[in-house]
């Protein structure tokens, strides 16, 4: 199968203070095909959502965003708004972190998702939430919850609507960034599951927005970890684990707190580098506790080290 989705080399600048720009996003690209379950994991800050908001164009006009997007082979970056304009809440849809909170706590779960469905041609209400119920039953709910306010529903249950409003166009990728924020351990997981049920039944590729390692291994079969704005790791998700390959993934799995794993954890020490000055070097040499002298020279590129897996450390040329 082909790509739905192919994001090359985009990147992301926003105006600073002290008029200088922000590089938020450096030269990421990725694939996503039918069935993906794709993760891009990192701390806060490290530009996860602002890729997914720049390859969907949310950004709004304090961002530049330069590189290409394609969707089906179409290129729809260089289009501006009008290219990618019939692709989102379509093909490309997307459930945004704290979500659950953003319902209209005055407006009934069933209006606010009949207000999103694509619209051919009129429409009656009655249709309209006959189809929201279809989308809350995709979801695990019963569809009479669509005459329900938000403040009648637990956040586990908020959370599956605002995932309902999201498959309203019959995306083919959909992105969730932090899904299961503010959800306790067991919601969590029961939201993990709807999604990979989905994947499933759907055929549906995910791309899970996420700083937690433990969830993305119970989700998905591939990762992009970023830093300071830059893919520094790829590949499976088995391997992040079992082989990481650069620093800053081993350090954030040490930080991760995994079920069953006997470990003590470790915080990374140090904070990401500011992004409104040019960097030399590797930007993650001041917390890297293998940082050597030819880190402050170079950057380094993401380089082949297994099959599939790709890392940019200077020490990948060691044996792991
Ligand atoms: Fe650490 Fe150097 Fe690798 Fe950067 S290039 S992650 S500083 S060892």
């Amino acid at each position: 199968n082909g790509p739905v989705l192919e994001v090359r080399d985009l990147n992301v600048w926003f105006d600073g203070p002290g008029g200088r720009d922000v590089h938020a996003v450096r030269g990421v690209s990725f694939d996503v095909r039918p069935g993906d379950r794709l993760a891009l994991v990192g701390e806060s800050g490290c530009g996860k959502t602002t890729t997914v908001l720049g390859v969907l164009g949310l950004l709004g006009a304090t961002a530049s965003v330069s590189g290409s997007v394609r969707v089906d082979g179409q290129e729809v970056l260089t289009g501006g708004d009008a290219a990618m304009a019939p692709y989102r809440w379509g093909d490309l849809s997307i459930v945004f972190q704290g979500a659950l909170n953003a319902l209209n706590p005055v407006r009934t779960v069933g209006s606010q998702i009949a207000e999103v469905l694509p619209r051919d041609g009129r429409v009656s209400r009655r249709a309209a939430l006959r189809r929201a119920g279809e989308l809350l039953e995709r979801v695990g709910m019963a569809a009479r919850n669509v005459a329900f306010y938000p403040h009648e529903l637990s956040g586990g249950m908020r959370q599956r609507a605002c995932i309902a409003m999201a498959l309203a166009g019959e995306p083919r990728v959909l992105f969730a960034d932090e899904p299961t924020t503010a959800l306790d351990v067991v919601v969590q997981a029961q939201i993990l599951e709807l999604l990979d049920r989905l994947a499933d039944e759907l055929g549906l590729a995910i791309v899970l927005i996420s700083h937690d390692l433990g969830l993305v291994g119970q989700l998905c079969d591939r990762a992009m970890v970023m830093y300071a704005g830059r893919a520094v790791e790829e590949g499976p998700t088995e391997g992040l684990y079992t082989a990481p390959r650069h620093p800053y993934t081993r350090l954030l799995y040490e930080a991760t707190p995994v079920l069953g794993a006997d470990r003590p954890l470790r915080s990374i020490g140090g904070s990401p580098p500011a992004l409104d000055v040019p960097l030399a070097g590797c930007a993650f040499r001041s917390r890297c506790p293998d940082a050597e002298d030819r880190c402050s020279l170079t950057e380094p590129g993401l380089t082949p080290v297994a099959p599939a897996r790709r890392a940019a450390c200077h020490l990948t040329d060691r044996t792991p």
